[in-house]
C-alpha cells in the first residue's frame, strides 16, 4: 500500500462489535474476564488498549516498522529508549537538538551513570573518530531543530553497526511522510506525535517503532512497567488528524518553500536554514533520504540582536508566539527563549543558535497571508 492508502486504512478495522467505521474510544481501565487469566486479549489498560493499538499498528505502518509503540509524550518516547541503556552504557548524540532531549539526558539520564557525547554529525566522521566499546547508542535528530542540519542516516547507521551500537532517529521534523528512518538502516524510529502526526494542536503523545522483535520487547516492558501511555481520547484524535497527514504535509512543503525564498531575497535577512536550498551544506543528503524539505524553517535578520528578534516577533499577527511545530496553524518561535532555553549560550551560539534567530512552522493556511504577514513584520 502507497503513504495515502497506509493512512486512512493501516491496522484499522471496523469494530467488530458494532461495524463501527471509526476506531471507538475505548475509555475503559479495565476489561472483564472469563475467568482468572481468561480474556479476549485485554486485561488492563495500561497494558494495552484497543483505540491505542489501532494507532500504534497505522503509525507503525507509516514508518515501515514492524513494531510501534505509542508514549504519554514525545519525551516519554525518548526516556524510553534511554532506559533500555545501563550505567556505563555511552550515547553519541547530534549537538544541535531539541532543547527538552538534552535537558533529559544531561540532568536526568547523566545522573544515572549514563555518558552523553554531543558532536556534530553533519560530518559522519566525527562519530566514527569517538564511537567506542561503551558506545550503545547513536542519537540522531535530522532535520535537527532548530537549524535544519542534515545528517546522513544511512552513513551513520553504517559506522554504528561496525561497531555494535545501535541507532535511534528523531523523526519529528520530517513526519512519516518526508522520512522513513528505518529504511535508512536505522534501528528506532522516534516522533514527538505532538507536532505533524496529530498536526491540529491538541494533543502531547509519543512514539517509537522498530523491525528488532527484541528492542520492542525492552519498550513494551518499560511502556507497561513506568506506564506513560496516552489515553484513549487522544489516540482517537491522532487517528482522526493522521487521516490528512499526506494532504497537510504536501501543503507545508509548499507553503514552507514559498516562503523560504521570499526570506531569502528579503533585504533585512540575513540567512535562511532550510534544507530545499540548493546550497544549504547537506542537500544532496536531504533529497537523497527525504521526500520533501518541509515547512520548518529558521532565520537571522541583519540586525542580529536580540532586541531585533523581540521587535519582530511582537509584529506578527496570523504567526502566533508559541512553543511547538507541526499544525496546521503557522507559529513563530525564538528557540533562544523558548524551546532551547535549557541549552547553555556558550553550547548554543557554537553552533549558530544565536539570540536572534527565530523559528517558523509554517502551517497551511493561503500563502499569501503568510508572506504579507512576514513582510509587516520584518519591515
Ligand atoms: N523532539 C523534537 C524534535 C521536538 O521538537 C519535541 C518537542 O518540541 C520533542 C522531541 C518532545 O516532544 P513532546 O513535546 O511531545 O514531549
Amino acid at each position: 500500500m502507497k503513504f495515502a492508502t497506509k493512512a486512512l486504512h493501516a491496522g484499522i478495522e471496523p469494530d467488530p462489535s458494532t461495524g463501527a467505521i471509526m476506531t471507538p474510544i475505548f475509555q475503559t481501565s479495565t476489561y472483564v474476564q472469563d475467568g482468572p487469566g481468561i480474556h479476549k486479549g485485554y486485561e488492563y489498560a495500561r497494558t494495552h488498549n484497543p483505540t491505542r493499538d489501532a494507532l500504534e499498528n497505522n503509525i507503525a505502518a507509516l514508518e515501515n516498522a514492524k513494531f510501534g509503540r505509542c508514549f504519554a509524550s514525545g519525551m516519554s518516547a525518548t526516556e524510553t529508549v534511554i532506559k533500555t541503556l545501563r550505567p556505563g552504557d555511552e550515547v553519541i548524540s547530534t549537538g544541535d537538538l531539541y532543547g527538552g532531549s538534552f535537558r533529559l539526558f544531561t540532568q536526568i539520564f547523566e545522573a544515572f551513570g549514563i555518558k552523553f557525547t554531543f558532536v556534530d554529525m553533519r560530518d559522519p566522521q566525527k562519530v566514527e573518530e569517538i564511537i567506542n566499546e561503551e558506545t550503545k547508542l547513536i542519537w540522531v535528530e535530522t532535520p535537527t531543530n532548530p537549524l535544519l542540519n542534515i545528517i546522513d542516516i544511512e552513513k551513520i547507521s553504517a559506522i554504528a553497526h561496525k561497531h555494535g551500537a545501535k541507532v535511534a532517529v528523531d523523526n519529528t521534523f520530517a513526519s512519516p511522510y518526508l522520512q522513513n528512518p528505518l529504511n535508512q538502516g536505522a534501528d528506532i524510529v522516534m516522533h514527538s506525535v505532538t507536532k505533524y502526526i496529530a498536526g491540529h494542536s491538541d494533543v502531547i503523545m509519543g512514539f517509537l517503532g522498530t523491525n528488532d522483535p527484541e528492542i520492542d520487547n525492552a519498550f513494551g516492558f518499560i511502556q507497561n512497567s513506568s506506564g506513560a501511555v496516552p489515553g484513549p481520547q487522544d489516540c482517537f484524535l491522532v487517528l482522526r488528524g493522521i487521516k490528512t497527514l499526506h494532504l497537510r504535509m504536501q501543503r507545508h512543503c509548499e507553503n514552507g518553500e514559498v516562503i523560504a525564498n521570499y526570506l531569502r531575497n528579503h533585504p533585512n535577512v540575513e540567512k535562511v536554514y532550510w534544507p530545499g536550498f540548493e546550497d544549504h551544506p547537506n542537500h544532496d543528503i536531504a533529497k537523497k533520504q527525504m521526500n520533501g524539505f518541509g515547512g520548518m524553517i529558521s532565520f537571522m535578520q541583519k540586525e542580529d540582536t536580540i532586541e531585533q528578534a523581540e521587535s519582530t516577533l511582537s509584529k506578527f499577527k496570523l504567526f502566533s508566539l508559541a512553543e511547538s511545530l507541526g499544525g496546521v496553524e503557522s507559529l513563530v518561535g525564538h528557540p533562544s527563549g523558548m524551546t532551547h532555553a535549557s541549552i547553555p549560550k556558550e553550547k548554543r551560539i557554537v553552533g549558530g543558535l544565536t539570540d536572534s534567530l527565530i523559528r517558523l512552522s509554517v502551517g497551511i493556511e493561503d500563502v499569501d497571508d503568510l508572506i504579507a504577514d512576514l513582510k509587516q513584520a520584518i519591515e
